[in-house]
């Protein structure tokens, strides 16, 4: 055990002392959390939350999970860390299974680097682009990857990337699910087409029906890779490992980090086919990346996934939550938009940020990426009961945060 003493006092004492002492890059936090167990997280105050957020896609198992915790302090205390001049069984382990899903039965061959975060993953990404000899990105309006000097430089968003330009270059950008723009952009030039199967912080928005086998296809016929960034939408978050797969397309590079270790960091590169050894010694690196503790975290998290059948109860789950929040039939409710347990809930009105207010004084975590929508990303063991309660306050969520 250990005799570290962190500080108490009481939420607002807490916030206080936060503002002082952390670079203010987000705001100020909504609360302070002291405990997780299973889908629900305490307050610093003692109040308890149904965590419908899961810190933001990433606690896929919920908080605490047992044998991911096992894992853990199984690893950490027989080999911590050991820098990637030195291989580990564990990330060997995982290596393999991460290709697996990402190839599923294909044939193709795949091969990873490991990172510790969804930027690092396409921040490695991105070097491998440019190791094809090309150097044109298209990617989509809407997109987010990240907030690195190379993340940035794939986001379209202007008011993001312009306070910080010059940034690396030739990224052009098309509407995001625009099969015919994304034809008219991409020629022999491209090294990739990158996109996010269904865009996660621009508000859980879905592409059209084949978008991504159009888009197969078009980079392909042009000899340019089809990078996804399935940071939010990979590792089970929709119903398969990689949203992809709902279309059967297997990419050339994937990125995956928020769900993957469930908390414990980490990211993967994952490419596939000719792409997998366009990085070469001296073309990238990490010290931390692929760690044997975030590895067996990971192994963790995939080998529960298989074993509790929770692809088919992440279907079942995001059906169940959208099919009851449309029968509220709640005036200020749009649509619910997004698959598996991905979702968003479009309103009327731009009330989205008090409503999140709102949900939280009544016990539920969830944000609000955009003023009009709601997002429920919870962990994917979360069950229809939990979801019930959410659903049945909604109305008072909705309804308490009139303008
Ligand atoms: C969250 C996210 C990222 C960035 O991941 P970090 O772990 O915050 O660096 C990149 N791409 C997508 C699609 C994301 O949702």
């Amino acid at each position: 055990m250990s005799d570290l003493i962190l500080p108490g006092g009481s939420g607002a004492e807490l916030t206080e002392r936060y503002q002082h002492a952390v670079m203010n890059t987000f705001g100020p936090p909504k609360r302070v959390f002291t405990r997780g167990e299973g889908c629900y997280v305490w307050d610093v105050e003692g109040k308890r939350y149904l965590d419908l957020l899961a810190g933001i896609a990433v606690n896929a198992l919920g908080h605490a999970h047992p044998q991911i915790l096992g894992a853990i302090t199984a690893q950490l205390s027989t080999l911590g860390h050991v820098s990637n001049f030195f291989a580990t069984p564990a990330q060997i382990a995982l290596a393999e299974q991460l290709t697996t899903l990402v190839t599923g039965d294909s044939g193709t061959e795949a091969k990873v680097f490991f990172a510790n975060s969804g930027t690092e993953a396409n921040e490695a990404a991105f070097k491998l682009t440019r190791r094809t000899g090309r150097t044109r990105i298209v990617a989509m309006e809407g997109c987010f990857h990240g907030r690195s000097m190379g993340a940035l430089a794939l986001t379209h968003t202007a008011k993001y990337r312009e306070p910080f330009e010059p940034l690396p270059g030739h990224v052009t950008w098309v509407p995001f699910g625009d099969a015919a723009a994304l034809e008219a952009a991409v020629d022999d030039t491209v090294a990739a087409v990158l996109i996010e199967p269904i865009q996660g912080e621009s508000g859980v928005v879905v592409p059209p029906e084949g978008f991504l086998v159009d888009a197969q296809r078009i980079a392909h016929d042009h000899g340019a890779l089809l990078w996804l960034d399935e940071v939010q939408t990979g590792m089970g978050r929709t119903g398969q490992w990689l949203a992809a797969q709902h279309d059967g397309v297997v990419p050339d590079v994937v990125t995956l980090a928020k769900g993957l270790g469930n908390g414990f960091p980490i990211g993967a590169c994952v490419a596939t086919g000719q792409a997998a050894d366009l990085l070469q010694p001296g073309s990238h690196g990490s010290t931390f990346g692929g760690n044997p503790v975030a590895s067996v975290a990971a192994l963790a998290v995939i080998q529960i996934i298989k074993r509790d059948g929770l692809l088919d109860h992440v279907t079942a789950m995001g059906e169940h939550l959208a099919a009851s929040v449309a029968a509220l039939g709640h005036p200020r409710i749009k649509e619910v938009r997004g698959r598996g347990l991905l979702r968003a809930i479009v309103l009327t009105d731009e009330i989205a940020p008090r409503a999140y207010d709102r949900a939280m004084d009544l016990g539920f975590v969830i944000n609000a990426p955009r003023p009009d929508v709601l997002r429920i990303a919870p962990p994917l063991v979360v069950t229809a009961e939990q979801l019930d309660t959410f659903v049945a306050a909604l109305p008072d969520i909705l309804d308490g945060s009139t303008p």
